[in-house]
């Protein structure tokens, strides 16, 4: 079933906060079986208020409002949702003793303005807010069928109201939605959906997303389906589809990270590892595989040198000839004395400008027991998203060698 979302203020639409209300929305009623085909973001502006509540209803089963629901007089969403469903306004009993104990309670009189908070439009229900003055409205439309539900816009009141008093009362869906994630590296964006084919498409089920961060390609499998185990088979078959067309380069499900993929391995293989980092990773290597104390009790050495000079006293970033031997001189000697298994080194970085573009470049290595692999890095943009690239470079250097072995 259909599901859209509002989201109503001036202070959206300026740019002032972020709309996270329909976020969250959407994430829990997609849970609940809902597909949620629209957000609108809208000012507070009557005219514009009232065409988007009227167009919602024609054509979504449910229709989220959040926000505008405040004392001022630029809170209009009472009003403006009566007037588009032809209603009067009539003052909720219950709501306005609510909201007069409310400012009892607080020891304070209850400014006149905040009676407004008390009215609905006739044909609705108040939603009781037990954690502020603003009650929600819960309005059922029979044409064209549709449940109407207003939310406060604070986001913890609106999260509270939603889960407390509004889940019970909503249509229930027949559909079980439940998306899962498979998480990539190695392939850029294009290259992921032209191997993923027809698995892509639109309006199948299960439908597969492709969204990119910081060169990890991340693929949401969303399935739907009369119980949460169809959901689960259906998307076991697409996900075991989509190992098989992009093979190695998926490395795990869920949340996880290369690192965290990496370190499990060696763990799991009783493995150790040393990291000598340049400029060209800056330390994230280390940052991420110390992040939790199993897993740093992998790393057996790691050091930070900051300048392609403290390598070697002639080595300049750009002389890749006489700053690898030196590290690869340290490297050696590391695996050498037993210091560890592997090591994962990068370089200092440089700037070159092709054709009027600035470029950042380095290398990272990866050394150990049947492994020797160099790899050069090199990106437009800014230097964090290029560690971050060459960060995991190496690391998945290392996976796809310890998965192998
Ligand atoms: P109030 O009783 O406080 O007036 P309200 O229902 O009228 O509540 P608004 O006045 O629209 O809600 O917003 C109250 C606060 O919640 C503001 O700080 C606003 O920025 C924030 N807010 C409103 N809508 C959203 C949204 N969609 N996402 C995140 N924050 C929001």
């Amino acid at each position: 079933m259909k599901a859209e979302i509002i989201a109503i203020g001036s202070e959206l639409t300026c740019g002032a906060r972020l709309d996270t209300n329909s976020q969250w929305l959407s994430i829990e009623l997609e849970g609940r079986g809902w597909t949620i085909q629209r957000h609108t973001t809208v000012a507070d502006d009557r005219a514009a208020m009232i065409r988007i509540y009227q167009e919602a209803a024609k054509r979504s089963r449910l229709v989220l409002i959040t926000g505008g629901l405040g004392p001022t007089l630029d809170d209009i969403t009472r009003d403006t949702l009566a007037e588009a469903f032809n209603q009067p306004l009539i003052e909720d009993a219950d709501s306005l003793h609510h909201i007069e104990s409310l400012f009892q309670s607080r020891g304070r009189e209850m400014p006149e303005r905040n009676k407004v908070q008390a009215l609905r439009p006739e044909n609705s229900v108040s939603i009781h807010n037990a954690h502020g003055t603003a009650p929600g409205i819960l309005m059922n439309l029979s044409d064209p069928e549709c449940t109407i539900a207003v939310l406060p816009g604070v986001p913890t009141e609106m999260k509270r109201m939603f889960l407390e008093q509004l889940t019970d009362h909503l249509p229930t869906s027949t559909v079980f939605v439940k998306r899962s994630t498979v998480r990539t590296f190695g392939y850029g964006e294009s290259d992921a959906e032209r191997l993923l084919g027809d698995l892509t498409a639109r309006g199948r089920n299960p439908e597969v997303g492709i969204t990119a961060s910081q060169a990890v390609i991340t693929l949401s499998v969303t399935a739907r389906a009369g119980s949460y185990d169809e959901c689960d088979m259906l998307a076991d078959g697409v996900k075991e589809d989509i190992r098989t067309r992009l093979g190695d380069a998926v490395f795990g499900e869920g949340e996880i990270e290369l690192h965290e993929v990496v370190g499990q391995q060696l763990l799991d293989k009783g493995l150790s590892i040393a990291l000598l980092e340049g400029p060209t990773t800056g330390g994230l290597i280390g940052q991420w595989l110390t992040e939790t104390e199993e897993i740093a009790s992998r790393v057996s050495y790691s050091r930070l040198f900051p300048t392609a000079m403290s390598l070697s006293n002639t080595a300049t970033p750009d002389d890749k000839e006489a700053w690898e031997p030196a590290l690869r001189m340290q490297a050696e000697k590391l695996l050498d004395d037993g210091t560890a298994d592997y090591v994962i080194m990068s370089s200092p970085t440089y700037l070159v400008h092709e054709s009027g573009v600035r470029q950042q470049k380095g290398s990272v290595i990866v050394a150990g027991k049947n492994l020797n692999v160099i790899q050069d890095v090199s990106m437009t943009g800014n230097l964090a998203i290029f560690r971050n690239r060459a960060a995991r470079s190496a690391l998945n250097q290392l996976r796809l060698h310890l998965k192998s072995l």
